[in-house]
């Protein structure tokens, strides 16, 4: 199926890329209710049967009191696929709701974090997957140079203060079209996020923005990912990777 193989073909060029996965690794997937993220636990489960590698794939969801609808269809569903998965209900992130409900973004995903480490801490996990798409890269790419004054994006790969996990985002390479035509084919329950509907944010800014510019040059995304792995520090103004004295040889031509 052609979905597949284009969905199978860049999370195999990502993992093998950035050695995201290897040998004997417990990899837990971090389930939003998304169409990425079920698209991502989607091709880990097949590479899972097919991969040189020998390595396991579980799910789990963190509850933090912001899905729209119940999570029984996603149950449903996963339990039908016999994958392992663990809803947690996250005590902290449902108070903070409760106490101040116009918290940010920060606090949020610190809140998170936390819970994702627990989570996966007691799955036995060594390999926590995310499900970060080739459109998350290229916007937090656009949003940091833009309005943080740094020029750079998400880690394909990263791991915990101690170690301890080794975080991967095996969709690097994959666009927001193919999940969105991917969980359809699958017939995958998608379970919105309050916050997925908000806009006028940065966020649904530049969204717009790439909707816009890719009508008229659809290889956008790709060239931006392109740019990620291919650096000129020689052409940018971090003095740390400048030929300031000279001793350098030549100036990149
Ligand atoms: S968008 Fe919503 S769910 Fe996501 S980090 Fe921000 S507050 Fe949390």
């Amino acid at each position: 199926m052609e979905l597949e193989k284009a969905l199978l073909r860049k999370v195999g060029e990502a993992i093998g890329r950035f050695k995201m996965i290897r040998d004997g690794d417990r990899v837990a997937v971090a389930l939003s209710g998304g169409k990425d993220s079920l698209s991502l636990l989607e091709a880990l489960l097949l590479l899972e049967k097919r991969a040189p590698v020998e390595f396991s794939v579980c799910a789990f969801t963190i509850e933090q009191g912001k899905f729209l609808r119940p999570l029984d269809p996603l149950a449903e569903y996963l339990k039908k696929k016999e994958v392992a998965w663990t809803c947690y209900r996250d005590t902290p992130s449902l108070r903070l709701i409760a106490e101040q409900p116009g918290h940010g973004c920060d606090l949020c995903s610190r809140y998170r974090r936390r819970a994702v480490y627990e989570v996966a801490r007691g799955l036995g996990s060594n390999v926590i997957a995310f499900g970060h798409t080739a459109d998350d890269f290229c916007e937090a790419l656009l949003r940091n140079a833009l309005f943080t004054g740094k020029l750079s994006a998400l880690p394909p790969v990263a791991h915990s203060r101690d170690k301890e996990f080794r975080l991967i985002r095996p969709l690097v390479f994959v666009d927001e079209d193919l999940t969105r035509r991917f969980a359809e084919y699958l017939g995958a329950p998608l379970t919105p996020c309050g916050c997925s509907q908000r806009t006028g944010t940065v966020r649904a800014t530049l969204r717009g923005l790439f909707a816009s510019l890719e009508r008229q040059y659809p290889y956008l995304k790709e060239n931006m990912l392109a740019a990620m792995g291919n650096l000129e520090p020689g052409r940018l103004l971090d003095t740390r990777f400048l030929d300031l004295d000279g001793k350098g040889g030549a100036e990149p031509g």
